[in-house]
């Protein structure tokens, strides 16, 4: 049996478990995803492990995405860019490649759910985090011309906005943000705001007729800034297909098995109401 695992620490969230086992026995794949919360010390031997041939790859999460960078043998440049890896591929030669997923996870979800054609659009991206960089890499890449970032803390905006140059340009969250929503065609949400905090970081009604919206954010499916901005008019879409897509285009790189995200989905949301029903909350 192959193998793949996610290490972290904490390991809140199981989706992916969940997904790439679903995956895994529907397209007749002997290999297991498993889980390793791990302090940073067993970072070297974990990698040393992944090595051997039974491994097709690992995943990564917070605290770990950048710091993993020096134990592999190459990482992506659009990884490079957004500076974190949240996956890594062995291939057959046995290099261990990082990569990022986040990205054209996103573009993936996006151009699917909202109709969306990218390159002709002026986009505003709320939040300067990991999420925000891996949006804006992947509007970038998508050829995107105008992007405004907008974050409550303005320092941490320029900075990304100075890593990835023009077209992105840093605002603060606010006046100055809003100020730019009403020539906006695509208004993303890449803050924790409508998670743990029930409220919009910015306001759907200053956004023009036929503007979309899309939310990172999954839990709950329809945040504050979503309710909102259905309550307008305009098109939306939570993170949820992010989460799938990006969780597919790993699977493609291990597996070289494309369109699993369905199989993935139905997993996902199974798992959630079994949770919803057994605690309240996914
Ligand atoms: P992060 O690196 O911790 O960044 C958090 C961002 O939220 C920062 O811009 C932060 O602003 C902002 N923020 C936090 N509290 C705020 C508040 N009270 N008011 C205004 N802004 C606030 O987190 P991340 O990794 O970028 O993740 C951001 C969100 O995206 C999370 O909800 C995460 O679950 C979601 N996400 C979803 C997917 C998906 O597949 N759907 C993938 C990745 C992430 P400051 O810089 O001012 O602190």
């Amino acid at each position: 049996m192959q193998r793949v695992a996610l290490i972290g620490q904490p390991l809140r969230r199981r989706h992916s478990e969940i997904m790439h086992n679903a995956a895994f026995p529907h397209f007749g794949i002997d290999a297991r995803y498993e889980l390793r919360e791990i302090e940073p010390h067993r970072i070297p031997p974990f990698v040393a492990e992944v090595r051997d041939a039974d491994w097709l790859g690992f995943q990564v999460t917070a605290p770990y995405k950048q710091v993993v960078m020096e134990h592999l043998d190459s990482v992506a440049p659009d990884a490079l860019g957004i500076g974190a890896v949240n996956s890594v591929v062995r291939t057959g030669e046995g290099a261990l490649v990082g990569f990022n997923t986040d990205a054209p996870g996103f573009r993936r979800a996006v151009e699917a759910e909202l109709d969306v054609d990218l390159a002709a659009c002026q986009v505003a991206v709320a939040g300067a985090g990991g999420a925000a960089r891996a949006v804006v890499q992947a509007l970038l890449s998508a050829g995107t011309r105008s992007i405004t970032v907008g974050n409550r803390t303005l320092e941490r905006a320029d900075a990304l906005a100075s890593d990835f140059g023009a077209p992105v340009h840093a605002v603060a969250l606010g006046p100055d943000f809003d100020s730019v929503l009403c020539t906006t065609d695509l208004a993303v949400n890449a803050t924790t705001l409508g998670m743990i905090e029930q409220r919009a970081a910015f306001n759907a009604r200053l956004l023009p007729d036929g503007a979309a919206v899309y939310d990172l954010v999954y839990e709950p499916p329809e945040s504050a800034l979503l309710r909102e901005a259905r309550e307008r008019g305009l098109r939306t879409a939570n993170g949820l297909g992010m989460l799938v897509a990006q969780a597919e285009i790993a699977f493609e790189r291990w597996t070289g098995v494309t369109g699993a995200g369905g199989v993935m989905e139905k997993a996902l949301r199974a798992d959630m109401r079994h949770q919803i029903s057994e605690t309240g909350s996914p």
